[in-house]
């Protein structure tokens, strides 16, 4: 008990005392020259490295098989075991100066599938050199790569002709037949090197070149990439600070990623054409090159750049088109529905995304984090701090701290408890709106009521917006300072109050209440428990289908289970439900909940909100439904074909309520969320009646 407690006052003064800015790694220069068969997945290397002088050792880690021998320079290598597909080399300098080590093999990773939640995964390699493309990074062992240091590098790649070599900084030099190189000074978390028979396309914008590298030739395609990066690569260096890198380059990969690496993103085929991407990930890519490329993540304190990189790209983009409190209770809900007791954990803590539950919390609340931030500080104060942080770590370590300083600095407040509140804490406070009461005084009305925060443990130190809707004029809006667990507010109105709200455009991190959202399939995909109910008779195709999606979806969910329709009793209560298929025994027990569809079992056909008939035999399905606090959902394709592509797709939708698909791709035809109601922290002082609607806040940037 008392060591702990020593402890933690040690940790909480080194804190306080920890220097102005983190200790930066050194800094190893590269030159590398390497020749690169593709056919045979084969590289050979020299790598003159330029180290500091105040060290006579170096660890080494090099991947495995590549007999590395030391060309020119006075050191020695010596192996010092593996590391999975690395070997360890301590290089021992007898004197200090440039060391040429050369060395060549083979690097052929296949790629691995890496699960991310209920029927999700994406794919990852280590590392792999063949006819189809070339994707190396310092994971791959391809370059000596010294752990805890940065690189500056110049690159030479020779490649069969037809090719081109992408890397970080400023390239692709002269263009000799099937020669590349790529020189970048700024220091450098690891060299990538990613190669193809790529067709380039280039423009010169602004202080950098734009550039595009397509798998096969199509110029429209590049033209709109090139014109979104001057368009995004501009609103960035406006709102943070000058683009730090000679080029940004969309590089199309040869399996499906979504990769951002400094001064280019690495894109699979289909995310390219995906007419949404280039104003949705493809931004957040570009931003990577401030925060995550530009300013460095010190992982030991906690990875901020997904939170600030989600914040000022996926969230702005949604703010400029007055959908922000959109983006904000979805937000709020995938923590909700993904992220319990048992997977929560601080900010701080948040390395990289493995799954729905880390992306609620390293994404969303750390987002959230900035959002909140912004509201305290005002647009203008934010913005400072943002800029002044850029300016003060470009490519140096950072980390909450450095990021609390700098907003500090820009807005003269002491944000200590606001930072320890939202990175060090798990969980989410939960408001409640009480005693509200309206008494006319003097020619005006005043009213008052109390915010309550219900969650168990400590109050949050929030400010809570309130919205109060009155007969005459504009509504008014406060903004309530609340650090216990209640606090009462006062105001006075020249008319009548109607209706007053908490945090209506959802500014808070905050636990979502009844009613604030609508049911959607992350309601099911995030249950810890369910059960799947398939259709028994359904044709012997059918059946197969969805047996094998069932199994999709259960697998890595052990408290999911799968049953035939006509082997349960009744559905149960305590848990969220699938059920499969027209012609499930259950599908009566669907169509009676009807919020916002109407279901015809027999002629299989549907309306969705009020639309147009739906032929069940044109149309795959997927839709929603609140039983009690449970989640209900049914899904029904037009044709087994169809099967595979849904259990594929589906996951990927969890914002929805509804979903319609065609074909057997199958092709998304519509979406969207079921209307929402009031909750409880609405409270109406007149009969309830239209209002007009009310736009958000202005955006960060218009
Ligand atoms: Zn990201």
């Amino acid at each position: 008990m008392r060591n702990l407690f020593i402890s933690w006052i040690v940790s909480t003064l080194l804190l306080a005392l920890s220097p102005l800015v983190l200790a930066q790694p050194p800094l190893v220069g590269h030159q590398i020259k390497v020749r690169i068969d593709p056919d045979l997945g084969t590289l050979t290397v020299q790598d003159t490295l330029k180290l500091p002088d105040d060290r006579a050792e170096w660890m080494i880690l090099l991947h495995d098989g590549m007999d590395p021998m030391v060309a020119s320079g006075d050191a020695e290598l010596i192996p010092a075991g593996r590391l999975e597909h690395l070997a360890r080399y301590r290089l021992r300098m007898s004197k200090p100066g440039p060391v040429t080590l050369t060395y060549g093999g083979l690097i052929q990773h296949d790629r691995e599938q890496i699960a991310e939640g209920m029927g999700r995964a994406r794919e990852w390699s280590r590392g792999t050199i063949s006819p189809e493309g070339v994707f190396l990074s310092g994971s791959s062992g391809w370059y000596p790569r010294i752990p805890e240091t940065l690189q500056a590098f110049q690159l030479e790649v020779s490649l069969p002709s037809g090719w081109t070599a992408v890397s970080q900084g400023e390239g692709p030099g002269t263009m000799t037949t099937g020669v590349s190189t790529w020189t970048e000074a700024h220091p450098q978390d690891d060299i990538y090197l990613i190669a193809a028979p790529f067709e380039r396309y280039q423009t010169q914008a602004s202080g950098f070149e734009a550039q595009v590298y397509l798998r096969r030739p199509d110029a429209a395609l590049a033209q709109r990439y090139l014109d979104a990066t001057e368009t995004y690569v501009s609103l960035y260096s406006e709102l943070i600070g000058a683009y730090p890198f000679a080029k940004f380059a969309l590089v199309e990969n040869f399996w499906e990623t979504g990769y951002g690496m400094p001064s280019f993103t690495l894109l699979g085929p289909r995310v390219i054409r995906l007419p949404f991407i280039i104003h949705t990930s493809y931004p957040h890519e570009i931003l990577h090159n401030w925060w995550g490329n530009g300013v460095y993540v010190d992982y030991d304190s906690g990875n901020w750049s997904e939170g600030l990189t989600t914040y000022l790209a996926d969230h702005l983009m949604r703010e400029r088109a007055g959908e922000g409190w959109v983006y904000r209770r979805d937000t709020l809900k995938g923590y909700a529905d993904y992220v319990r007791d048992a997977t929560d954990f601080p900010v701080v803590e948040f390395r990289a995304r493995h799954g729905a539950a880390s992306q609620g919390i390293g994404y969303g609340k750390s987002a959230m984090l900035f959002h909140m931030l912004r509201r305290q500080l005002g647009d203008e104060a934010f913005r400072a701090g943002l800029q002044r942080f850029y300016a003060d770590n470009k490519f140096r370590i950072a980390g909450f701290q450095d990021l609390r300083r700098s907003f500090e600095a820009a807005s003269h407040r002491d944000l200590g408890e606001f930072f320890e509140t939202w990175t060090l804490r798990t969980g989410a406070p939960s408001l409640k709106l009480t005693d509200v009461a309206v008494v006319t005084e003097g020619g005006g009305f005043e009213i008052t009521g109390r915010i309550e925060q219900t969650q168990k443990g400590a109050p949050f130190p929030v400010l809570v917006p309130v919205l109060i809707h009155q007969e005459d004029g504009e509504p008014l809006s406060l903004a309530v300072e609340l650090n216990e667990s209640s606090t009462g507010f006062r105001t006075t109105l020249p008319s009548p109050p109607l209706r007053v709200a908490l945090d209506p455009w959802f500014d808070v991190f905050r636990e979502l209440l009844p009613g604030e959202t609508p049911v959607a399939l992350s309601n099911l995909f995030g249950s810890e428990r369910g059960l799947i109910v398939l259709p028994g008779g359904a044709p012997k195709a059918d059946q197969l289908g969805y047996q094998q999606l069932a199994e999709v979806w259960q697998s890595g969910h052990p408290n999911w289970e799968i049953r035939w329709d006509h082997a349960i009793k009744d559905l149960p209560e305590d848990r969220a439900v699938w059920l499969l298929g027209w012609e499930n025994r259950w599908i009566d027990r669907f169509a009676e909940q009807s919020q916002g569809f109407a279901l015809e079992p027999e002629e299989r056909r549907l309306r969705v909100l009020g639309g147009d008939a739906l032929d069940g035999s044109q149309a795959s399905v997927a839709l929603t439904a609140w039983r009690d606090q449970q989640p209900l959902g049914w899904l029904a394709a037009s044709d087994p074909a169809a099967i595979p592509g849904l259990a594929r797709k589906l996951p990927h939708y969890g914002k929805y309520s509804y979903l319609v698909f065609t074909g057997t791709e199958p092709d998304n035809q519509a979406k969207g969320q079921w209307p929402s109601g009031d909750s409880e922290l609405v409270q109406w002082l007149a009969p309830r009646r239209e209002l007009p609607p009310l736009g958000e806040p202005a955006a960060l940037v218009p």
